[in-house]
């Protein structure tokens, strides 16, 4: 259940990060940045961990969420895993000193260099390809079997559940693209045998993101154990392991979201000690916006406030390729000023955006901002930690915003903003 300003909140006047003044931060890196809060990161793995003893379990960062390399060994030290969804994914998780052991490798569309990859990985090859469909396992089959190897496999089910959730970010229902249903699945375990490249461990599940429900869960949860158990009938050969996917949701406005414990709960009681299946299955997750989302926020510095009669526009230095959401999703961020002092006043609507040339570069419609809110004031816009940076871009020639990671006090810059030769790397005139 983590909220905007858990760890963000006002102190001495001023917004800060585990007692660092974001004031000072941008002093010192310039905006738009992104501030990331070690603490606020830790503290959901911790949970989840928690609510997991008595299973043999991995918690493992969905690292499409938040791929900096601080962040993935920060995260890494705290005993967690890796979900991975493409060689580059697999390259950031070794650099920041992951076990292959710990990582599994989720997707549609894996090719064979990334499966080649995977299989050759430094330390014995990943836990487990979560596989999307026959084809795919074939060719992990045949890319395996080429290089001598047997590819470690959990099956994607989709269990045609509807997580109603954003539509964009909803991915078990029978006409997403993604896994594979029961008949498909029932079907390709008994050709197994033909397929001596993989060593088929368990089934995985993702049914979607941003859940505010644990109901579509629990029922995906009921129908992934009946599957296993078919699926070992069929073959005569236990499973090892089911892998329950991410999806729970945060708080960005005033949703109501799940609480980890009650989430971890019902992993139990399906999966536990005291549940039918006695704790027989290693549980992996997946979490990635549970944890990332609410531990960073993306600080930006007003350039102007155009004045209209029903609404001004609030123009300010970061944009739709530093942060993607509102432009794709029309996802709600909360953006409150970091001085205490300049919440208060008289207030009038607003749509906050950015300098790029698209009338979709809007971070904020329609808010009540304080009139005295203008040029050279700092904004946060909050539950920035996941897919912030990472699905942001160069769109307009922007360079990339820096990084900076608070720990324990301390102001880390753990990527530094990108330069106008970066801008160009990489190009033939
Ligand atoms: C994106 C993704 C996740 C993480 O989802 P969150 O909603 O951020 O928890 C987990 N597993 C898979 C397979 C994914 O694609």
């Amino acid at each position: 259940m983590s909220k905007p300003l858990d760890s963000f909140a006002y102190s001495n006047g001023t917004m800060s990060a585990d007692g660092v003044s974001l004031e000072q931060i941008a002093a010192q890196v310039g905006t738009p940045a992104y501030v990331y809060s070690a603490s606020a990161f830790l503290k959901p793995i911790e949970e989840l961990q928690k609510g997991l003893a008595g299973l043999d379990h991995l918690v493992c960062f969905a690292v499409k969420s938040n791929s900096n390399l601080a962040i993935l060994k920060l995260l890494h030290q705290a005993g967690a895993g890796m979900d991975l969804v493409s060689g580059g994914e697999l390259f950031r998780a070794k650099a920041a000193g992951v076990a292959s052991s710990k990582i599994v490798f989720s997707g549609v569309g894996k090719t064979e260099a990334e499966m080649e990859s995977a299989l050759l990985s430094e330390g014995g090859g990943i836990f487990s390809f979560n596989v999307e469909s026959v084809p795919e396992l074939e060719q992990l089959d045949a890319v395996a079997r080429r290089l001598g190897k047997q590819a470690p496999v959990a099956l994607r089910f989709n269990p045609d559940v509807d997580a109603k959730t954003h539509p964009y970010i909803s991915t078990g229902l029978k006409k997403n693209k993604f896994g594979m249903d029961r008949k498909e699945i029932l079907k390709v375990v008994k050709r197994l045998a033909q397929l001596s490249g993989i060593s088929l461990r368990g089934i995985s599940i993702h049914i979607g993101s941003q859940l505010l429900s644990l109901s579509p869960l629990n029922d995906a949860f009921g129908r992934a154990a009946l599957l296993a158990a078919e699926i070992e009938k069929s073959t005569g050969k236990p499973l090892t392991f089911l892998d329950l996917g991410g999806g729970i949701g945060i708080t960005y406005r005033n949703e109501k979201s799940p609480e980890i414990s009650k989430y971890c709960a019902m992993i139990q009681k399906h999966f536990g000690k005291k549940s039918k299946l006695k704790a027989r299955y290693k549980i992996l997750i997946e979490p990635g916006r549970t944890v990332a989302g609410n531990s960073g926020v993306l600080l930006t510095e007003v350039l102007f406030r155009k004045e209209r009669a029903q609404k001004d526009f609030i123009i300010v230095d970061a944009a739709m390729n530093d942060l993607l959401r509102p432009s794709l999703y029309g996802s709600y961020h909360e953006i409150v000023p970091v001085e205490k002092a300049a919440t208060r006043g008289k207030k009038k609507k607003a749509d906050i955006v950015g300098p790029v040339c698209e009338t979709g570069d809007c971070l904020a419609h329609d808010r009540q901002m304080p009139t005295g809110v203008g040029k050279g004031d700092l904004l946060a816009i909050l539950s920035a930690g996941a897919y912030g940076f990472s699905m942001s871009g160069n769109y307009n020639s922007r360079p990339r915003p820096a990084e900076v990671l608070v720990e324990n006090g301390v102001i880390r810059v753990i990527r530094r903003r990108e330069t106008l030769e970066d801008l160009i790397r990489g190009e033939s005139p």
